[in-house]
């Protein structure tokens, strides 16, 4: 279905390396250290006056982060980005800049639950507000958004695979003047690259496809140099949620092979997906693959679905005779994995978000990982074939 865009120089992007200040490594070393010392007090004393920009101290400036920063900046079409320790500290640190006590978010249903916990906690007690509304209903956002500070989007979302026209909330959020913000972790952008739909922010969850090996908790938001400026003002240094050294230099290896996973994942995806379409024992199939065309701006698929089994199928058993698909809760990796919903629902976090989180309790989540399609669609029948005798 899809090739993934091709406006940037995807090729200068992931083939970047060092410009020749460390002997022309073809990697970029990592700057394992935690502070940078000056030659002398009038150098010091230009960088502390702000005249010169150079590492300081790692929580502020590091060479090898800034290296990843630059080049996921570049495959999102940004002026700059900013990485982090995870994926939620790019959230929380990226909304706190925009809001304040008294001010309302609007946000799409089926957020990522934690996102999702966070809005409901903290946010709560300082006395943000959100709004949920359905972000395929333009018209529902469109009344939400007079007097809301941020439009916080998610697509296509990370259960029921909802996938919106991003483009137009964007400019929904433009005309009304609020800052619009996308969890883009599930398309990479590989495949989607909000900012030139309009967005204002885009945030990724880099321990998903960004790195790709699930080795790395990281996370980045990337923007218009004042968005990020803003967010590097206050809440990236006070709140501190920095992306360390090591995890950049394993994300700059991930992303050097990002376009050849994608393509990988969405195939195996996909079949995969079309296939259970067509067992009895299958209800629905929510992957927007499957639908008559993706929405504009959204050029490829991943590899994260999920599907609901009819009445009477015992999900424990098709799980539990799984050898490829591993149970466990991330994705993004090489690996595959199922999530039972029956099994999230059990989840004691308060707020609970099992249900706004759209899962149903017949329902498993899937991430089709690398292993190649034949050898998972043989797990996923002879797991089905032993579920149904067990
Ligand atoms: C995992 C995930 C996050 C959070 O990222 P962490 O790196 O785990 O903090 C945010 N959004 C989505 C869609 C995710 O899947």
């Amino acid at each position: 279905m899809s090739s993934g865009a091709d406006p940037f120089d995807l090729a200068s992007i992931i083939t970047a390396h060092d410009d020749g200040n460390f002997a022309d490594a073809v990697v970029p070393p990592i700057f394992q250290t935690s502070l940078f010392t000056f030659s002398d007090y009038d150098e010091m004393i230009t960088v502390y006056r702000g005249e010169k920009v150079r590492p300081t101290y790692t929580r502020g400036l590091n060479p090898t982060v800034r290296a990843f920063e630059e080049m996921l900046a570049k495959l999102e079409g940004a002026e700059d980005a900013l990485g982090f320790a995870s994926g939620m500290a790019a959230i929380s640190s990226s909304v706190l800049s925009f809001v304040e006590p008294g001010d309302r978010i609007v946000a799409v249903k089926h957020v990522y639950p934690d996102a999702f916990r966070l809005f409901g906690t903290i946010l709560k007690r300082m006395k943000i507000e959100v709004t949920y509304v359905d972000g395929r209903d333009e018209e529902a956002v469109a009344s939400a958004l007079p007097g809301a500070k941020l439009l916080y989007l998610e697509s296509p979302t990370s259960w029921v695979m909802e996938a919106h026209d991003v483009g137009a909330l964007a400019a929904l959020a433009k005309r009304h003047g609020v800052v619009s913000m996308i969890d883009n972790s599930w398309a990479s952008p590989f495949f989607q690259r909000p900012l030139t739909l309009g967005v204002d922010l885009v945030i990724h969850s880099a321990s998903k496809y960004l790195g790709g090996h699930s080795d790395v908790v990281a996370g980045i938001v990337a923007g218009s140099k004042d968005m990020i400026a803003r967010i590097k003002a206050e809440a990236y240094p006070y709140l501190g949620g920095k992306l360390s050294p090591f995890d950049a230099w394993l994300l700059i290896r991930g992303l050097r092979t990002l376009p050849l996973r994608m393509r990988a994942h969405e195939a195996s995806a996909l079949e995969i997906a079309r296939r259970l379409q067509k067992l009895d024992v299958v209800e629905t199939v929510c992957h927007p693959g499957l639908a008559n065309r993706l929405p504009a701006g959204l050029n490829g698929t991943s590899g994260l679905f999920s599907f609901i089994f009819r009445e009477g199928v015992d999900i424990r058993a098709f799980a539990d005779h799984l050898k490829l698909f591993k149970l466990g809760v991330s994705w993004g990796g090489h690996e595959s994995l199922i999530v039972p919903g029956e099994v999230v629902l059990q989840q004691k976090a308060q707020p609970n978000s099992a249900h706004a989180f759209g899962i149903h309790a017949r329902s498993v989540r899937l991430h089709v990982g690398l292993e190649g399609t034949e050898a998972l669609w043989r797990d996923i029948e002879e797991a089905l074939a032993a579920a149904s005798q067990s």
